[in-house]
């Protein structure tokens, strides 16, 4: 059962940026601005699928922004924004997800916070928006002087994704069509739901003007943020005659137990890129319970893991591994486990560390009824 989905309005003509392309296309650090909006739902542990409602011309241009992030089909929009949420949430009806978060294209620094807030929200709420309360004196304007100084208290400015429970706004935005509301929160307010307001983001602007453009390009070029990330993983020794540990065929008196191949240092290390981007654990994205993982090659998880960052802009700057057990030695492996590590990270060498201790006979290790691993994952992102 599908229960959150991101819906990603990226519609509009949006071409007052000047140039023939919609704004949500424009380069930004290398990629088109909605590649880092997709990319950074698709990643988002609490969102289950991502579709993105586009312009019938700019298919090519969607196509390269979303190659490769497994997204569901896009739909083409409608005349108003409001139409192209309207049309989005209709192609929702066989999926029939609990929850969506309806998201602007062209925000794309929104964060795992902010998403996790929305989400968190709708628990208790059938509508939740991140918001920002104003600081600035407001001005009530009239023909270039200060008709009336508008008191702020209580007043918030709106961002996206907001997040609605399906069959509410669904309904909510079939009785608003042709309203021409500005936000997916008028269209539930007019509907009678309770919409709650959670902290939004300064970072999560939307890019509407050329000024808005140059500031997430300068955020782009910017040094970027080093991340850590942490992963801790156990396997139990089975009968058998050899293991795979950092996707390197062990020859020993025992084999691991596990789902998959059970490589515990290859599982520790995934989980610890996992974390640095804050995109869930290893269970989540490869459930024991299904059976495509039954015997899986483990390298296949740590890739999969590099590519969540990778789409996020990203790079693994370092990963350091330290492999628990008695037995089997590693020392005479330790090269070859490095370079595949590398190899799979796309990553030179001298960026992987391959450690072993012992427990000094303590514990379950120290039992030999099993190798634990931790990783420590070190990420770029920008
Ligand atoms: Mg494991």
């Amino acid at each position: 059962m599908v229960k959150c989905v991101a819906l990603v309005v990226a519609a509009g003509r949006g071409r007052r940026l000047g140039g023939e392309m919609p704004k949500q296309y424009l380069d930004l650090g290398g990629r088109p601005v909605l590649r880092h909006t997709l990319a950074v739902l698709a990643t988002n542990p609490g969102i289950d699928a991502v579709r993105c409602v586009i312009h019938p011309d700019d298919r090519p241009f969607y196509d390269l922004a979303a190659a490769g992030l497994g997204l569901l089909e896009p739909v083409d929009g409608g005349a108003s924004r409001q139409d192209s949420v309207r049309l989005g949430l209709e192609s929702l009806a066989d999926l029939a997800p609990d929850a969506v978060l309806i998201h602007d294209g062209a925000r794309p620094f929104v964060d795992a916070g902010t998403i996790g807030r929305v989400i968190g929200a709708l628990e208790q709420h059938p509508g939740a928006i991140p918001a920002i309360a104003v600081a600035d004196t407001l001005k009530h304007g009239r023909h270039g002087l200060v008709a009336a100084t508008v008191e702020r208290v209580n007043l918030y400015r709106a961002q996206t994704p907001q997040g609605f429970r399906y069959g509410d706004i669904l309904e909510a935005h079939r009785a608003a069509a042709g309203c021409e509301l500005t936000d997916d929160a008028s269209v539930a307010e007019r509907a009678g739901l309770a919409v709650a307001l959670v902290t939004g983001s300064e970072d999560n602007f939307k890019i509407t003007t050329l000024a808005d453009l140059d500031r997430a390009r300068r955020a782009f070029g910017g040094p970027g943020e080093t991340r850590t990330g942490s992963g801790f993983d156990v396997h139990r020794f089975v009968p058998g005659t050899g293991l795979w540990l950092c996707g390197v065929p062990v020859p020993h008196d025992a084999a691991l137990d596990g789902h998959s191949d059970a490589d515990v240092a290859l599982h520790a290390a995934t989980d610890a890129v996992l974390g640095a981007i804050a995109a869930g654990d290893i269970g989540h994205h490869f459930p024991p319970t299904d059976d495509r993982w039954k015997g899986a090659a483990s390298h296949l998880f740590l890739a999969h893991a590099a590519g969540l960052l990778s789409a996020l802009g990203g790079r693994v700057v370092h990963l350091d591994l330290t492999i628990i057990c008695e037995r089997p030695k590693v020392g005479p492996h330790r090269g070859a486990m490095a370079a595949r590590v590398a190899e799979i990270l796309g990553i030179s060498q001298n960026r992987v560390s391959i450690k072993a201790t012992t427990t000094e006979g303590l514990g379950f290790t120290g039992r030999r009824e099993g190798i634990a691993a931790q990783a420590t994952a070190t990420v770029w992102l920008p």
